[in-house]
Protein backbone atom coordinates (compact mmCIF):
# COMPACT_ATOMS: atom_id res chain seq x y z
CA UNK A 1 0.00 0.00 0.00
CA UNK A 2 1.48 3.16 -1.06
CA UNK A 3 1.66 5.90 2.08
CA UNK A 4 -0.25 8.58 1.96
CA UNK A 5 2.82 10.63 2.73
CA UNK A 6 3.92 9.46 -0.93
CA UNK A 7 0.75 10.38 -2.49
CA UNK A 8 0.58 13.85 -1.61
CA UNK A 9 3.98 14.58 -2.49
CA UNK A 10 3.22 16.33 -5.98
CA UNK A 11 0.40 18.31 -4.03
CA UNK A 12 3.54 19.66 -1.46
CA UNK A 13 5.38 20.43 -4.42
CA UNK A 14 2.88 22.76 -6.13
CA UNK A 15 1.87 24.46 -2.22
CA UNK A 16 6.01 24.77 -1.70
CA UNK A 17 5.67 26.81 -5.20
CA UNK A 18 3.06 28.66 -4.93
CA UNK A 19 4.14 30.09 -1.90
CA UNK A 20 7.65 30.56 -2.54
CA UNK A 21 5.97 32.86 -5.51
CA UNK A 22 3.59 34.81 -3.13
CA UNK A 23 6.77 35.30 -0.89
CA UNK A 24 8.49 36.59 -3.45
CA UNK A 25 5.75 38.90 -4.99
CA UNK A 26 5.43 40.37 -1.81
CA UNK A 27 9.11 40.52 -0.88
CA UNK A 28 8.81 38.52 2.64
CA UNK A 29 12.00 37.24 1.96
CA UNK A 30 10.16 33.54 3.76
CA UNK A 31 12.56 31.62 0.83
CA UNK A 32 15.76 31.49 0.57
CA UNK A 33 16.68 29.27 -2.26
CA UNK A 34 19.69 26.68 -1.62
CA UNK A 35 17.70 26.24 2.15
CA UNK A 36 14.45 25.36 -0.12
CA UNK A 37 16.10 23.39 -1.91
CA UNK A 38 17.87 21.69 0.43
CA UNK A 39 15.14 20.92 2.00
CA UNK A 40 13.13 19.74 -0.74
CA UNK A 41 16.63 17.16 -1.35
CA UNK A 42 16.08 15.94 2.48
CA UNK A 43 12.55 15.62 1.92
CA UNK A 44 12.67 13.26 -1.24
CA UNK A 45 15.43 11.26 0.86
CA UNK A 46 13.82 10.82 3.73
CA UNK A 47 10.87 8.95 2.21
CA UNK A 48 13.20 6.70 0.68
CA UNK A 49 14.78 6.19 3.62
CA UNK A 50 11.44 5.46 5.26
CA UNK A 51 10.56 3.08 2.66
CA UNK A 52 13.55 1.59 3.67
CA UNK A 53 13.17 1.09 7.06
CA UNK A 54 9.86 0.79 7.07
CA UNK A 55 10.10 -3.18 5.82
CA UNK A 56 11.79 -4.06 9.23
CA UNK A 57 9.45 -1.58 11.20
CA UNK A 58 6.74 -3.48 9.33
CA UNK A 59 7.94 -6.86 10.83
CA UNK A 60 7.95 -5.10 14.64
CA UNK A 61 4.16 -3.58 13.82
CA UNK A 62 3.09 -6.61 12.68
CA UNK A 63 4.19 -8.79 15.89
CA UNK A 64 3.04 -6.48 18.13
CA UNK A 65 -0.20 -6.55 16.61
CA UNK A 66 -0.08 -10.21 16.92
CA UNK A 67 0.44 -9.56 20.75
CA UNK A 68 -2.77 -7.85 21.06
CA UNK A 69 -5.34 -9.45 23.30
CA UNK A 70 -7.75 -7.46 21.52
CA UNK A 71 -8.20 -6.49 18.07
CA UNK A 72 -10.34 -2.74 16.99
CA UNK A 73 -12.72 -3.29 14.53
CA UNK A 74 -12.01 -1.89 11.32
CA UNK A 75 -15.60 -0.87 10.18
CA UNK A 76 -16.70 0.80 13.29
CA UNK A 77 -16.35 4.44 13.23
CA UNK A 78 -15.78 4.56 16.67
CA UNK A 79 -12.40 2.44 15.88
CA UNK A 80 -11.18 5.12 14.06
CA UNK A 81 -12.15 7.84 16.20
CA UNK A 82 -10.44 6.40 19.10
CA UNK A 83 -7.56 5.82 16.77
CA UNK A 84 -6.76 9.51 15.62
CA UNK A 85 -6.40 10.23 19.78
CA UNK A 86 -4.29 7.80 20.35
CA UNK A 87 -1.99 8.66 17.46
CA UNK A 88 -2.33 12.02 18.07
CA UNK A 89 -0.90 11.39 21.57
CA UNK A 90 1.55 9.20 20.44
CA UNK A 91 2.99 11.53 18.77
CA UNK A 92 2.95 14.16 20.88
CA UNK A 93 5.17 12.49 23.35
CA UNK A 94 7.82 11.18 20.20
CA UNK A 95 7.70 14.83 19.31
CA UNK A 96 8.47 15.88 23.00
CA UNK A 97 11.00 13.49 23.81
CA UNK A 98 12.73 13.93 20.63
CA UNK A 99 13.03 17.27 22.01
CA UNK A 100 13.95 16.37 25.44
CA UNK A 101 16.47 13.24 24.85
CA UNK A 102 19.85 13.74 22.73
CA UNK A 103 19.13 9.77 21.06
CA UNK A 104 16.38 11.23 19.64
CA UNK A 105 17.11 14.54 19.08
CA UNK A 106 19.78 13.74 16.90
CA UNK A 107 17.13 12.62 14.20
CA UNK A 108 14.88 15.28 14.92
CA UNK A 109 17.24 17.93 14.86
CA UNK A 110 17.45 17.73 10.58
CA UNK A 111 13.42 19.20 10.37
CA UNK A 112 14.80 22.32 12.80
CA UNK A 113 17.70 23.43 11.76
CA UNK A 114 16.38 25.23 8.93
CA UNK A 115 17.01 28.91 9.61
CA UNK A 116 14.02 30.04 8.01
CA UNK A 117 10.17 28.92 8.23
CA UNK A 118 8.00 28.15 5.43
CA UNK A 119 5.97 25.32 3.68
CA UNK A 120 9.63 23.35 2.20
CA UNK A 121 10.70 22.94 5.79
CA UNK A 122 7.87 20.76 6.41
CA UNK A 123 9.35 18.12 4.21
CA UNK A 124 12.83 18.47 6.00
CA UNK A 125 13.24 15.20 7.83
CA UNK A 126 15.65 13.14 9.45
CA UNK A 127 16.66 10.18 6.84
CA UNK A 128 17.21 7.93 9.78
CA UNK A 129 14.24 8.49 12.34
CA UNK A 130 13.08 5.21 11.24
CA UNK A 131 15.79 3.33 12.88
CA UNK A 132 14.26 4.46 16.47
CA UNK A 133 10.58 6.09 16.21
CA UNK A 134 8.57 2.42 16.19
CA UNK A 135 9.38 2.86 19.94
CA UNK A 136 6.68 5.25 20.30
CA UNK A 137 4.68 3.67 18.27
CA UNK A 138 4.44 0.11 18.57
CA UNK A 139 2.15 0.14 21.80
CA UNK A 140 -0.49 1.31 19.23
CA UNK A 141 -0.79 -2.21 17.80
CA UNK A 142 -0.30 -3.77 21.06
CA UNK A 143 -3.51 -1.80 22.01
CA UNK A 144 -4.93 -3.47 18.87
CA UNK A 145 -5.40 -1.42 15.74
CA UNK A 146 -3.68 -2.85 12.94
CA UNK A 147 -0.98 -1.79 11.07
CA UNK A 148 -2.45 -0.78 8.14
CA UNK A 149 -5.08 1.87 9.93
CA UNK A 150 -2.22 2.38 11.50
CA UNK A 151 -0.14 3.88 9.23
CA UNK A 152 -3.32 5.43 7.54
CA UNK A 153 -3.68 7.84 10.81
CA UNK A 154 -0.49 8.43 11.07
CA UNK A 155 0.19 9.36 7.63
CA UNK A 156 -2.72 11.84 7.78
CA UNK A 157 -1.68 13.50 11.06
CA UNK A 158 1.66 14.00 9.15
CA UNK A 159 -0.32 15.63 6.49
CA UNK A 160 -2.04 17.62 8.39
CA UNK A 161 1.74 19.47 9.88
CA UNK A 162 2.45 20.34 6.31
CA UNK A 163 0.30 23.21 6.12
CA UNK A 164 0.79 24.73 9.25
CA UNK A 165 4.71 25.49 8.16
CA UNK A 166 3.72 29.24 6.86
CA UNK A 167 4.11 32.66 8.04
CA UNK A 168 1.29 34.14 6.25
CA UNK A 169 -1.27 32.60 8.03
CA UNK A 170 -1.20 34.60 11.32
CA UNK A 171 -4.05 33.56 12.99
CA UNK A 172 -7.43 31.01 12.77
CA UNK A 173 -9.29 32.75 15.62
CA UNK A 174 -11.07 30.32 18.08
CA UNK A 175 -9.50 27.18 16.24
CA UNK A 176 -6.09 28.15 17.96
CA UNK A 177 -8.27 26.85 21.02
CA UNK A 178 -8.29 23.17 19.94
CA UNK A 179 -5.75 22.58 16.84
CA UNK A 180 -2.07 22.98 16.04
CA UNK A 181 -1.90 26.31 14.03
CA UNK A 182 0.73 28.04 11.67
CA UNK A 183 0.69 30.18 15.30
CA UNK A 184 1.60 27.61 17.61
CA UNK A 185 4.04 25.83 15.19
CA UNK A 186 6.09 29.08 14.11
CA UNK A 187 6.35 29.09 18.71
CA UNK A 188 7.97 25.44 18.10
CA UNK A 189 10.54 26.16 15.20
CA UNK A 190 11.59 29.50 17.83
CA UNK A 191 14.75 29.74 19.50
CA UNK A 192 13.65 32.98 21.52
CA UNK A 193 13.53 31.89 24.96
CA UNK A 194 9.99 31.57 25.91
CA UNK A 195 9.81 29.47 22.99
CA UNK A 196 12.04 27.04 23.90
CA UNK A 197 10.83 23.46 23.80
CA UNK A 198 7.29 24.02 23.13
CA UNK A 199 4.22 22.94 21.69
CA UNK A 200 4.68 19.89 20.74
CA UNK A 201 1.48 18.89 19.06
CA UNK A 202 0.37 17.11 16.41
CA UNK A 203 -2.98 17.86 15.21
CA UNK A 204 -4.20 18.92 18.60
CA UNK A 205 -3.22 21.61 20.40
CA UNK A 206 -4.82 20.05 23.77
CA UNK A 207 -1.65 17.74 25.01
CA UNK A 208 0.22 21.03 25.25
CA UNK A 209 -2.61 22.88 26.97
CA UNK A 210 -2.76 19.15 29.58
CA UNK A 211 0.90 18.28 30.36
CA UNK A 212 2.35 22.60 30.71
CA UNK A 213 4.09 23.24 27.04
CA UNK A 214 2.21 25.32 25.75
CA UNK A 215 2.92 28.73 25.02
CA UNK A 216 1.08 31.12 22.85
CA UNK A 217 2.92 33.30 19.89
CA UNK A 218 3.56 36.99 21.27
CA UNK A 219 6.94 37.61 19.60
CA UNK A 220 7.88 37.52 15.84
CA UNK A 221 10.06 33.92 16.15
CA UNK A 222 14.09 33.54 15.22
CA UNK A 223 14.21 30.63 13.68
CA UNK A 224 16.66 27.56 14.00
CA UNK A 225 18.72 26.02 16.69
CA UNK A 226 20.41 26.96 19.48
CA UNK A 227 23.92 26.33 17.29
CA UNK A 228 23.41 27.00 13.91
CA UNK A 229 24.51 24.43 11.93
CA UNK A 230 25.85 26.53 8.98
CA UNK A 231 25.79 23.54 6.48
CA UNK A 232 23.81 22.91 3.62
CA UNK A 233 25.50 19.54 3.29
CA UNK A 234 22.19 16.95 3.58
CA UNK A 235 24.49 13.99 4.78
CA UNK A 236 26.00 16.33 7.51
CA UNK A 237 22.81 18.06 8.52
CA UNK A 238 21.95 14.34 8.93
CA UNK A 239 24.96 13.07 11.05
CA UNK A 240 25.92 16.35 13.12
CA UNK A 241 24.13 15.23 15.66
CA UNK A 242 25.97 11.80 16.63
CA UNK A 243 29.58 13.46 15.88
CA UNK A 244 28.77 15.92 18.11
CA UNK A 245 27.74 13.56 20.39
CA UNK A 246 30.59 11.09 20.11
CA UNK A 247 32.91 14.47 21.20
CA UNK A 248 30.62 15.29 23.88
CA UNK A 249 30.92 11.40 25.56
CA UNK A 250 34.77 11.39 24.86
CA UNK A 251 35.08 14.49 26.50
CA UNK A 252 33.45 13.10 29.84
CA UNK A 253 35.17 11.25 32.77
CA UNK A 254 33.14 8.25 34.08
CA UNK A 255 30.02 6.17 32.87
CA UNK A 256 27.06 7.84 34.26
CA UNK A 257 28.58 11.30 32.02
CA UNK A 258 28.76 9.30 29.11
CA UNK A 259 25.33 8.03 29.10
CA UNK A 260 24.10 11.49 29.78
CA UNK A 261 25.17 12.65 26.63
CA UNK A 262 23.02 10.33 25.07
CA UNK A 263 19.87 9.65 27.07
CA UNK A 264 19.95 12.95 28.67
CA UNK A 265 18.86 16.61 27.15
CA UNK A 266 20.46 17.88 24.10
CA UNK A 267 21.13 21.01 25.79
CA UNK A 268 23.57 19.51 28.31
CA UNK A 269 26.50 21.14 26.63
CA UNK A 270 24.98 24.76 26.59
CA UNK A 271 24.05 24.47 30.48
CA UNK A 272 27.43 22.94 31.65
CA UNK A 273 28.96 25.60 29.57
CA UNK A 274 27.47 28.53 31.04
CA UNK A 275 27.91 26.94 34.55
CA UNK A 276 31.80 26.84 33.25
CA UNK A 277 32.08 30.30 31.88
CA UNK A 278 30.73 31.38 35.55
CA UNK A 279 32.84 28.72 38.04
CA UNK A 280 36.12 27.97 35.96
CA UNK A 281 37.78 24.98 37.55
ZN1 LIG B 1 10.24 19.57 16.95
ZN1 LIG C 1 7.88 21.70 12.14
Amino acid sequence: MLKPTVIAIPIFALLIGIEAWYSHRRHANAYETRDAWTNIFVGFMSVAFGALFGIFVAVIYNAAYELAPYKFPAEAWWTWAILFFVDDFAYYWFHRISHEMRLFWNFHVVHHSSEHYNLSVAVRQSWFSGILHWVFYAPIMLLGFAPWMFALMHGFNLIYQFWIHTKFIRNLGPLEHVLNTPSHHRVHHGVNNPYLDKNYAGVLIIWDKLFGSFVPETEEPRYGIIKPIKSYNPLWINTHGWVETWQAMRSRKGMLAKLRCIFGSPNIDAEESVTETRLPV
